[in-house]
């Protein structure tokens, strides 16, 4: 086998020496067992809590295995539900083979003519966070404001969309001239604020004359301040995640205007995608539907070799991911 364990607590963004590169043959398979060959390994910013912290689920243990969702196929399998030949989705590590119980695996269905990088696209994890984070919990109705943050990101290009097409004014926040042209430009966004060389405040009191009714926060700090600052009065803050945070190295500063949300009755929730995972069927046609129509557009980042993880996974903290990041382990 060829998996990646981790060595070391990250401090700051991921370093190579977080992790060491470990060899040796596939186990036998014992009685009710599968044995899994991944095909693409999905990266993603809560891999850096993972490695560093309990959180919603508990640290990876030094030594193990590195956590990280994957797809691949069943290649020999003595359990009765997961035959050979099965494609299955979930926490496969970052290895070549997966070999155990397949406990907790999701079983999905090759689409003909369809990559099954769909999984890691708008039918996987990340479609299901931007479709039930936006609709179930901001709540937004056609003519609001709707605000996301790292919005030429996996999530944030499916949020945005989908609140264009159920009529809000969208106003994107992400890193750099060319990711800002990409949503307007490509996915139809209203505007869009390079965080990285103007002043967010100023710019949204620009760009959201009416100010904002839902911000679907991805990134936290000092953006965060900015948004709460311009949020209407019973706005809704979807708190999804805070990439701005995840590599800081000491405790995180609450928002500095936080008494915001008792004057303007705001409501900020977080949530966690995995309870949404039943609901699935929920998403799915509609999503399907969106790509079909062109109106949900998406890019993938696929990067080869599962050697290249460390080095890959650091992308998602400097900014240089163009779409879902997802590693290729092996062959279709
Ligand atoms: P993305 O594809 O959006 O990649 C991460 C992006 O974050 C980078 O490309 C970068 O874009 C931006 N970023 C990195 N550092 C900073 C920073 N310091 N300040 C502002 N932006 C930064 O990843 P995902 O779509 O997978 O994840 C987006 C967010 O959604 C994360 O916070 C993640 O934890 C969260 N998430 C939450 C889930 C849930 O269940 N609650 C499920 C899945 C994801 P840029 O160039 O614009 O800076």
């Amino acid at each position: 086998n060829r998996q990646w364990r981790l060595a070391a607590r990250p401090v700051g963004n991921f370093k190579d020496t977080d992790f060491t590169w470990h060899e040796e043959p596939v186990p036998a398979l014992a009685a009710g067992q599968v044995r899994v060959r991944n095909i693409y390994l999905s990266l993603d910013p809560t891999n850096r809590i993972w490695a560093a912290q309990d959180s919603y689920l508990p640290a990876v243990p030094l030594g193990d295995v590195m956590r990280g969702v994957a797809i691949g196929v069943v290649e020999a399998s003595t359990h009765d539900a997961l035959p050979e030949g099965t494609f299955v989705q979930g926490l496969l590590g970052w290895q070549l083979y997966y070999v155990g119980d397949g406990k907790g695996l999701t079983p999905i269905t090759k689409i003909p003519g369809q990559s099954l990088l769909l999984y890691h696209g708008v039918l996987g994890a990340i479609g299901l966070t931007a479709y039930f984070g936006l609709l179930d919990i901001g709540k937004p109705k056609a003519g609001e404001t709707l605000v996301v943050s790292a919005a030429a990101g996996a999530v944030g290009s499916l949020v945005g969309q989908i609140g264009k097409i159920i009529g809000c004014r969208v106003v994107g926040i992400a890193g750099g001239p060319e990711k800002c042209r990409w949503i307007v430009e490509e996915l139809g966004f209203d505007a869009a604020i390079d965080y990285k060389h103007e002043n967010v405040a100023a710019a949204l009191a620009s760009h959201c004359p009416q100010g904002i009714d839902v911000y679907f926060d991805n990134v936290g700090g000092d953006i965060l301040d900015a948004a709460l600052a311009r949020m209407n009065n019973f706005g809704r803050v979807v708190a999804c995640g805070a990439i701005s945070q995840y590599t800081a190295d000491r405790p995180p500063v609450g928002p500095s205007n936080f008494l915001l949300v008792v004057s303007k009755r705001l409501r900020i929730e977080g949530f966690i995608v995995l309870d949404y995972l039943p609901r699935a069927q929920e998403a799915i046609p509609q999503l399907l539907g969106w790509i079909a129509s062109g109106q949900l557009k998406y890019r993938l980042d696929v990067v080869d070799g599962l050697e290249q993880a460390p080095q890959a996974v650091r992308k998602l903290f400097d900014g240089s991911n163009l779409g879902k990041l997802v590693v290729k382990v092996s062959e279709e």
